[in-house]
């Protein structure tokens, strides 16, 4: 049997025939019918481009229904899908290229000469173009291209895709997807979330990520919904989606974004069934808010690129604030202590290291034998950098990543913790709580903080404030007051950077 992912896909897109896949707001609309005949017509292109199985595909071009359709021909191909972040310089592209040592390189048309550069460089032998408008050179190369119609064999342990992660807490790292990691969970989050084919996304996450590519497009293709593709996210376009939509995934600024639109209402929501929130923490402020304005619980869930999803609140139940829900079927969930790193769990509730392990879990980090044998164990489970607590209900709270874990004075302070409190003050919007290198305290509990418009506050106040509350270790020894915290494109907020920005205050 092919257990190319793109298999089980094909079977479900033959069935679907001439229902509505992708619809954008200009008014293009692709059938299933019509995306498989595309993605004959690029698988054709990428094997008169040299692509054989187990090549790699690097694509970085701005979001459109071909960008999907290349990934889905890569698979056809039997290639490795890797996405780039449209936000990286050619100079940050040289270290991927170089790294995944690609068979082609699929760029922007407007990026093509530094992309030439770079790929020279890095000894890429071949790039081609995809525009946003179904042009550039590789549809040129597919429109005259002998349409490939086959599926490549693949078996459930090769590689589907290499996706770098965020970059949150270092250099990106390239986790190693299996064709059997991407439809397990796939299949998985189609039960979980209950997607049919009556289902309408409103699809407006980039699709360089995991979140906009694999948990929305993988899900719509398993379940052979529809999706409403937006270039972006634009508060405008996704209120005028929401009455002929019925689900939207969504990063947590969605949702903070939606809440400041007056037009947002439960007549507006009425069609909706499902909002769904990951990639970054979901206050359970902003959880509430949207419940008492739409009368949706938003379900938040928890994943990331080397696990895909590992838990999730349910679909029928109690959708917890400020947790992450459970373990999905298969996935088991563990909590061990960071400090010693045994590895061995630690009694319920308390909190320590989450450990996952399943058939979501990759197969190791590309190039990096060292770093896949110190966090892939060999019992299988993963070390995701993520410290958690199991509730008595089984809900897994993130406390926050273990990198962003402040050691004052020898304790322990969750920024998490000391977040929320600052977060409950009137006059605040939200804050960022960092370890800032102290020559006494080893790190200095430092809060940066976002007033809400026309909000007044000085240092002194906040910290007079959270006194009544928090323990003295825990207190921020210097609080900052800034216009925005600094996020990448999914919504996380940037503390590394942050701590660079700070790194002198208590010198
Ligand atoms: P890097 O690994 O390069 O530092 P990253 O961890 O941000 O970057 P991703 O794989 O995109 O890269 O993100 C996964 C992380 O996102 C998780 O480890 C977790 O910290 C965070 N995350 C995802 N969903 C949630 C959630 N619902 N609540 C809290 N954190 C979440
Ligand atoms: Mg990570």
């Amino acid at each position: 049997m092919n257990q190319n992912l793109f298999d089980t896909f094909a079977t479900r897109m033959e069935d679907r025939g001439t229902a509505n896949f992708i619809t954008t707001p200009e008014g293009k609309i692709y059938s299933y019918a019509d995306a498989l005949g595309i993605t004959e017509r690029i698988a054709g292109a990428l094997k008169q481009l040299g692509v054989k199985p187990g090549d790699r595909v690097a694509v970085q071009v701005d979001k459109s229904p071909e960008a999907i359709l290349l990934y889905l021909a890569t698979l056809r191909v039997g290639g490795v899908y890797l996405p780039l972040n449209t936000g990286y310089t050619a100079d940050e592209i040289g270290y991927f290229l170089g790294d995944a040592e690609p068979a082609l390189f699929v760029c922007q048309p407007a990026a093509l000469e530094a992309a030439k550069a770079v790929a020279a460089e890095t000894g890429c032998p071949c790039v081609e173009t995809l525009g946003t408008n179904a042009d550039g050179s590789l549809m040129d190369v597919a429109a005259n291209a002998e349409p490939f119609k086959g599926i490549e064999a693949r078996s459930d342990d090769d590689l589907a895709a290499i996706l770098y992660t965020s970059g949150t807490t270092g250099r990106s790292k390239g986790a190693m997807l299996t064709h059997r990691n991407l439809r397990s969970n796939g299949m998985s989050l189609v039960e979980a979330w209950r997607f049919t084919e009556n289902d309408r996304l409103i699809h407006a996450l980039p699709i360089f990520h995991t979140h906009g590519l694999f948990v929305a497009c993988n899900v719509i293709l398993l379940a052979g919904g529809s999706m409403y593709f937006m270039s972006k996210f634009d508060v405008d376009t996704i209120i005028a989606a929401m009455p002929e939509g019925t689900s939207l995934m969504g990063v947590p600024t969605f949702y903070t974004r939606l809440l400041q639109d007056d037009r947002l209402t439960p007549e507006l929501t009425a069609n909706m069934r499902l909002f769904t929130s990951g990639s970054a923490p979901l206050t359970a402020e902003t959880h509430q808010q949207f419940e008492q304005r739409t009368g949706h619980a938003i379900l938040e869930r928890y994943g990331m690129t080397e696990t895909n999803m590992n838990t999730s609140n349910p679909y029928e139940g109690d959708r917890i604030a400020g947790t992450v829900g459970m373990p999905l079927p298969g996935v088991e969930v563990r909590i061990t202590n960071s400090e010693t790193g045994d590895h061995q769990p630690l009694p319920q509730g308390e909190i320590g290291m989450l450990e996952v392990r399943g058939p979501n879990v990759f197969k190791g980090y590309w190039r990096m034998p060292e770093k896949t044998k110190a966090e892939l164990l060999d019992d299988g489970f993963f070390v995701t950098g993520d410290l958690a607590l199991v509730d008595e209900r089984g809900y897994v709270q993130i406390v926050g990543r273990d990198k962003d874990l402040v050691i004052s004075g020898g304790f322990n302070v969750y920024p998490k913790e000391v977040e929320q409190v600052i977060d409950a003050m009137p006059e605040v919007m939200e804050s960022a709580v960092i370890g800032v290198p102290h020559p006494d305290f080893g790190e200095g509990v430092t809060a940066i903080v976002v007033l809400l418009p026309g909000e007044k506050l000085e240092e002194a106040g906040v910290i007079k404030a959270l006194a009544g509350h928090l323990a003295k270790f825990k207190q921020p020894k210097r609080v900052f007051f800034v216009e925005a915290l600094p996020r990448n494109t999914m919504g996380k907020v940037q503390k590394k950077q942050l701590r660079d920005q700070y790194r002198d205050i208590y010198q």
